[in-house]
């Protein structure tokens, strides 16, 4: 893919997040909802497909470019970056790798045209970290796979009209690509959410939902170690680049503030513990989009450290987007606590990044894992 032609996408992605998005999350969060019109407005600009090859209806764009885009909706609001990460990402870039070219055929141009929305059904009321536990049940019965079962906290659950189930029989988990209008689901929005507030994040009940046997995705038994495996590290990828856009936006918001109010008749950046927050602040900032970036390069070039450095991207920003967020509120004093003030939002934003695509223990899991075994001086003698 041309370079320009990537660079003029991620410019006018930062002008229509400008212009489209930024002004209005808060609006977005007081309804409840990301509107319709946005989410059009988004599918006609390709960025619902932005990673899927233009055969499917996308931008073809490369991981690396894919995560900049990421990074100039996330920093417009959460919310609506949050579409991306589970539609385009979890679901389509899944089906892109796993799908059969029938189940590509049907599912990824309505998706590219934001005329049908996915999402991604793992969680459960009960099950979470321990997701090779889940309780959503399947049966063969003829040419057709019966579901049974509950799934919690499924982002843009109650607006989507196609759905990745991960359900078991026994041992075995599978995944299994559903249609609203198959009939047998129900879904409920989850009210009080701390952030996401407009992702129609829902519970959803899955009752004698029949699925046809061409909608199984991968193979029986596969629905772990494969999909859910190459899904959340799509997640993961874009989680990594979503808290890295909360932390940057929180950085351009305490830099304008700082510049903005005056206290003892000047300016507060004139402080130096204020400059020095600034200080810290970008280098977490940059420092987690330059791992963004190598996360990013690694996936071009299919690398085998790709997963891991993705899996270091993701928790590094995450933790940081809580620290520069919360580094913003100080430098906003008492403004920084209300809701007039977007670093309120941004706040509340960061803490979702350390609990979703795995939480931080677990990331901090593998990481000490890697180190265990990658940093390990063999022939040195322990002092
Ligand atoms: C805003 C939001 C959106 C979400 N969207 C989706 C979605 O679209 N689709 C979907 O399927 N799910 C979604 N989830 C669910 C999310 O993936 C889970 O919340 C997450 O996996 C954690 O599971 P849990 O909440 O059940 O916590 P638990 O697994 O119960 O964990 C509780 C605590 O125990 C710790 N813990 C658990 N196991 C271990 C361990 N082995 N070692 C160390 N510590 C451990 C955890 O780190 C955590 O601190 C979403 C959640 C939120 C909050």
């Amino acid at each position: 893919m041309d370079r320009n032609f990537m660079d003029e996408v991620i410019e006018e992605a930062r002008q229509f997040t400008e212009k489209e998005i930024r002004p209005f999350a808060g609006d977005f969060e007081q309804n409840e909802q990301v509107p319709r019109e946005l989410i059009n407005k988004m599918a006609k600009r390709k960025y619902l497909a932005a990673p899927f090859p233009e055969e499917y209806g996308g931008l073809g764009l490369d991981p690396l470019y894919y995560g900049y885009l990421t990074e100039e909706i996330g920093k417009g609001c959460a919310s609506t970056r949050a579409l991306m990460t589970v539609h385009t990402s979890l679901v389509g870039e899944t089906l892109l790798k796993w799908g059969t070219k029938e189940q590509k055929e049907r599912y990824l141009r309505p998706m590219a045209s934001g005329e049908k929305i996915a999402a991604f059904a793992l969680s459960e009321p009960e099950v979470g970290t321990d997701a090779g536990s889940v309780k959503t049940s399947y049966i063969k019965e003829g040419n057709k796979y019966i579901l049974n079962g509950k799934k919690k906290w499924i982002t843009f659950g109650n607006l989507a009209d196609i759905f990745i189930i991960i359900a078991s029989e026994g041992k075995n988990i599978s995944a299994f690509i559903a249609e609203r209008d198959f009939g047998g689901i129900t879904t409920k929005p989850i009210k009080g959410m701390m952030a996401g507030r407009a992702a129609y994040i829902a519970e959803i009940e899955i009752n004698n939902l029949e699925i046809p046997e061409e909608n199984l995705l991968g193979k029986i038994g596969g629905g772990f170690t494969f999909i859910c495996n190459t899904a959340l590290d799509y997640g993961r990828y874009s989680v990594a680049w979503a808290a890295t856009a909360v932390a940057g936006a929180a950085v351009e918001e305490m830099v304008t503030y700082a510049r903005h109010r005056t206290q003892f008749d000047q300016k507060i950046y004139k402080f130096q513990t204020i400059r020095e927050i600034i200080a810290n602040a970008t280098t977490k900032y940059l420092t987690s989009k330059a791992l963004c970036i190598n996360a990013g390069n690694l996936r071009i070039q299919g690398s085998d450290e790709k997963v891991f450095q993705t899996t270091l991207a993701k928790y590094y920003s995450s933790k940081i987007a809580m620290e520069v967020t919360t580094d913003a509120i100080q430098v906003f004093g008492g403004n920084g606590c209300t809701s007039e003030y977007p670093v309120e939002r941004l706040f509340r934003e960061a803490k979702i990044f350390e609990i979703i695509e795995g939480t931080s223990q677990i990331q901090q899991e593998i990481i000490s894992r890697y180190a265990l075994s990658n940093f390990y001086r063999k022939k040195a003698k322990a002092q």
